[in-house]
């Protein structure tokens, strides 16, 4: 599994799975085929609902703990010093680790970024307590990144964004390689494109053909040609599947590479359409909700 550094030297496997829409009931085996697999590297939030899944499927599998790199989120509405303290009490609590991998702040709370930074400084705690080994953010816009390094010690590690071919955020993207800051794309294969609501006309980036002609080019499926399209431009990529031969798709992406040409025909399917919510639109009222204690 090809790995990529950190802005703080921990090795962090290119490719992980994600769980986001993955119900608790099937998250263990999603999980399970997955360590089975060669994946090595679990992408979970308390928000999803299922990090005691993750955990249970981590504490059966034969691979050892620390080979296993995971990844949650603080939601907002555990923003706040002493909250996302306790907030990390849960993730941990229902994981069942004493120390996470990577711990976000899984969006701004531009409206209140107060409380956005009081979480992050509990991060910087946690990372120098040794209870995480990386922090970092997640759909954050480089406004927002921008009062986060003037107001902070610790440079996130991460910035979890949406990134597919439909929707590029190069202003982030750029933002980010600045600071030393490593994208990581969530949608990578544009799960977002096709999900419930995602509007009308909806087209799945996996059916462009531009996509599917590169694919045919190297006998490889739409999901593994915008894998290679993110890793190669050395971007993390975490791929949600509940199904087991998809998540074995998803990880046979190392054996190919996509040329020059191949990735700017892809770059230039951008349409500037965000999937997900509005970043700066985030507010507790409207996306607050409670975590429940482990
Ligand atoms: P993805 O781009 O990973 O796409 C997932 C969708 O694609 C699912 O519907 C899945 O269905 C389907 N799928 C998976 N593999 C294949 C394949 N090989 N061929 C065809 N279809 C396939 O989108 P997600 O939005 O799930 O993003 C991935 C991860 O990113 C999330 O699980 C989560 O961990 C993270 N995320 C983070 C967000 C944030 O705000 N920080 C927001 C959204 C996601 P099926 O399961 O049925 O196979």
């Amino acid at each position: 599994m090809q790995t990529l550094t950190l802005n703080n030297g921990i090795e962090m496997p290119a490719l992980g799975l994600g769980v986001f829409q993955t119900a608790p009931e099937e998250t263990k085996a999603a999980v399970t085929a997955a360590l089975e697999l060669g994946y090595r590297h679990i992408d979970t939030a308390a928000a999803y609902g299922n990090e005691r899944e993750v955990g249970q499927a981590i504490r059966d599998s034969t691979v050892p703990r620390d080979e296993i790199f995971i990844e949650t989120k603080i939601w907002i509405s555990d923003y706040g010093y002493d909250e996302t303290l306790h907030a990390f009490d849960k993730s941990a609590s229902k994981l069942g680790v004493d120390q996470i991998d990577l711990l976000l702040l899984h969006q701004a709370l531009p409206s209140d970024f107060d409380r956005t930074l009081a979480a992050y400084r509990a991060l910087e705690t946690l990372l120098t307590d040794g209870k995480v080994r990386a922090i970092g953010v997640s759909n954050f816009m480089t406004d927002h990144l921008t009062a986060l390094l003037d107001a902070t010690s610790v440079v996130p590690a991460v910035n979890q964004l949406e990134i597919h071919p439909y929707f590029q955020q190069h202003a982030v993207l750029d933002f980010d390689d600045q600071h030393g800051i490593l994208n990581q794309a969530w949608s990578p294969i544009g799960g977002i494109t096709f999900y419930p609501g995602y509007g009308e006309n909806r087209r799945s980036v996996l059916q462009d053909p531009a996509v599917t002609r590169v694919a045919g080019t190297h006998g490889k499926s739409p999901a593994q040609v915008l894998l290679r399209w993110g890793l190669q431009q050395g971007r993390s990529v975490i791929p949600k599947s509940t199904k087991r031969a998809r998540i074995a798709e998803n990880i046979d992406v190392f054996d190919f590479e996509l040329t020059a040409e191949e990735l700017t025909a892809l770059d230039a399917l951008e349409t500037n359409r965000r999937g997900g919510p509005e970043p700066e639109a985030v507010t507790l009222a409207d996306y607050g909700r409670v975590i429940p204690e482990a």
